[in-house]
Parts: structure tokens; sequence; C-alpha cells
């Protein structure tokens, strides 16, 4: 071979290899992180039986399993695990963004906003709920819902959507929370419509009173709708952006034992995660993972009728179970969430894969 020929084979391979080590090393500009609460196996599995066409969750090619035991409890509550999955810490059940001690911790939003990332928040339950809490506020019960809602204010979020507007504007301390988020410069919309008429800046889109009605009831497709709309309002600061996108009813199908619900809610969360492929292959630079915080109702399905798609299905409980839980992870830096870790490991790699550090 004359030796130009070698230099091209060379040069050739050193730009191909260049390239494919900046897709699958470098750091992701990035990150949307979506949990299905109370998502276990057979809640998406069932999710997977009854939809016509695969789950956007069957593209994933990087999986992994959490364990999600709290500080205190073998079976966790979303505020602990919310908690560990926010900021990288253990804690006792119902505690929101605090160690067992009830310090303060800082969870990645925080960290995300301090380095001048935008940030968003994107729920089917009231913006209060402890999903969302655990990424916002610092309290040391799950059930402080007026005080979760004044911790917006403090957060540093830019956009958040969901329900609980009650938790705003009718309050024990009398404060009208959303013309103090309206003077701190939030946009206030009160309804999908408003949402969706907003591009940019910062948004504080709650929905419903209290929580968003199921998806049966006429939700719509408020969550995949209010993804894309935020995606395309953080993804306007160069720095980058985190977003928490939470299908929060998948949990309540499981406290009811109800698979029609459970599929409805996971079928709605997907087309959430579809939104978050969408843009992360057209970016390149956004690594997606969707989680679970813990599993509900110890469900197992036992029979499916591929003429009808029903699902039959057994329980073990009306409540959570401490049963390992899925992670499924998309674009640069996928690969680091493979294997079998502690939910605060979700946390962590987040972190490692931003580049940031904690404190
Ligand atoms: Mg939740
Ligand atoms: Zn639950």
């Amino acid at each position: 071979m004359k030796r130009s020929g070698l230099f091209l084979m060379t040069l050739f391979f050193l730009i191909f290899t260049g390239s494919c080590s900046t897709g699958e090393d470098s750091k992701p500009r990035n990150i949307i992180l979506l949990i299905g609460d109370g998502m276990s196996f057979a809640h998406f599995q069932a999710g997977m039986l009854a939809s016509e066409n695969p789950l956007n969750l069957e593209q994933f090619r990087h999986i992994g399993f959490i364990k999600t035991s709290s500080a205190n409890r073998f079976v966790t509550d979303s505020g602990a695990a919310g908690t560990a999955l926010a900021t990288g810490v253990k804690t006792n059940n119902g505690y929101i963004g605090m160690d067992p001690d009830q310090n303060p911790v800082r969870s990645i939003l925080h960290i995300a906003s301090d380095n001048g990332l935008s940030t968003g928040i994107v729920v089917s339950c009231a913006v209060t709920h402890a999903t969302p809490a655990a990424f916002i506020a610092h309290q040391p019960s799950r059930n402080m819902a007026e005080a979760i809602a004044l911790d917006y204010l403090y957060s540093g979020v830019d956009v958040f959507i969901g329900g609980g507007r009650n938790h705003f504007e009718n309050r024990d301390d009398g404060r009208n929370l959303l013309d103090e988020l309206a003077s701190a410069g939030y946009q206030i919309a009160s309804s999908m419509d408003e949402v969706m008429g907003v591009s940019s800046g910062r948004l504080a889109g709650l929905v419903a009173e209290g929580h968003p009605p199921r998806y049966s009831e006429n939700r719509g497709n408020m969550l995949p709708d209010a993804t894309g709309l935020t995606i395309n309002i953080l993804n306007q600061n160069r720095k980058g952006f985190f977003l928490m996108v939470e299908g929060a009813q998948i949990d309540w199908g499981g406290h009811a034992n109800d698979v029609d619900y459970i599929v409805d809610e996971m079928i709605d969360f997907d087309r959430a995660v579809g939104k978050a492929l969408e843009f992360a292959r057209k970016d390149g630079e956004t690594l997606v993972i969707v989680t679970s915080d813990h599993d509900t109702g110890g469900m197992a399905i036992h029979g499916f009728d591929p003429e009808t798609r029903e699902i039959t299905a057994g329980w073990t409980t009306g409540g959570h179970t401490g049963l390992i839980q899925p992670v499924f992870a998309w674009g640069p830096g996928a690969e680091n969430f493979n294997g079998i870790y502690e939910n605060t490991g979700v946390f962590d790699k987040m972190l490692e894969a931003f580049g940031f550090s904690k404190n």
C-alpha cells in the first residue's frame, strides 16, 4: 500500500473512532429525568402489553436496577425515595430534601441551577406532592404542602407545571404565592391552554387546584404536552438544563390495584418519555433517564388475551413493596447507568455526568 493510502486510512480511522467516542463518552449538556412513581416491572409490562405500538421505553439499550430502601425502612415512601434520587442521600420515610437528622440537602436541580443551567419540573400531580417536592423543598414531612409551595419561591426553578394551585393561593399564612411568583418574574398559568401559550422565560403552570385528574377523566395530553413545551423553553439556555418529569399516578393505580388505571397512566407517561427521546435524538447532548421510585401493589401479570389485550393481574398489597426498580438510560453517559446499585446512585451518576460537585 502507498504511504498516502495508509495515511488516509489512518486519518479516517482517527476521525471515525474520534466521532464515536464523542457520542458515548462525552458529557451531556442536558439531563431529563423521568420518574414513573410506583412503576415497577409489571407496570411497564402491562403498558407494553396493552399498547398497540411498542412503548418508547422499549428503545432504551442501557438498563440497570436500583435498591430502594430508605434510611429507616425496607419499604420506602415517595418522600424518602424522591430525596434519594434527587439528592443522593438516604433519609427517613416522609422526609423531603432532608437527611435523617433533618439537615437540608441540595438536589441535582438546585446544583444545576447554581451552575447556571435552566431547570424544570413537570408532574401529573400537585407540584407540592412528595416526588417533585424532593427536588425543590426541605421539609420534615411530605404533608407540609404549604411550606413546600413556599420553597418553590426560593428554589431557583425556572419552569414548573402540575397541580396544587390551592397551596399557593389559599394558605393559612394568608400569603398569595402566585402574586409573589409573578413579582419574582414568573408567568402564571392556570390552565393547559395558558401554559401552551408560553414560549420562553419563567413559568409557574398550576393547572389544577389540587391534583390534576387521572388520564381517563380528561387530563388529556397534559403530561407529554407540558414536557415538550418545557424542553423547548429550557433549551433556550446554552449552558443546558435539568428537567424532572413525573408520571405520578401510576402509583395511584397501584394503590387501587387497578390494571386499567395503571395502563392508562403508564402509556401517558411513556408519551412524555417519547417527547424527551425525540428531543434527545435531535440534540445529541441530552441524557435521558427513566426510573421508578418504588413498586406499588406488588403486581404480577398471570394472564393476557392478545385479542382483547386484557391483562389479568394479582397483587400482594395496596401499599408499596421493597422490590428493586428499573433504570433506563439513553444518550451520552447512558452506559454508566447499567448494573445494580442504590437509588442514591442515580443522583451520583447524574452529578458525574454533568461534571458538577456537590458543594
Ligand atoms: Mg410521586
Ligand atoms: Zn404510593
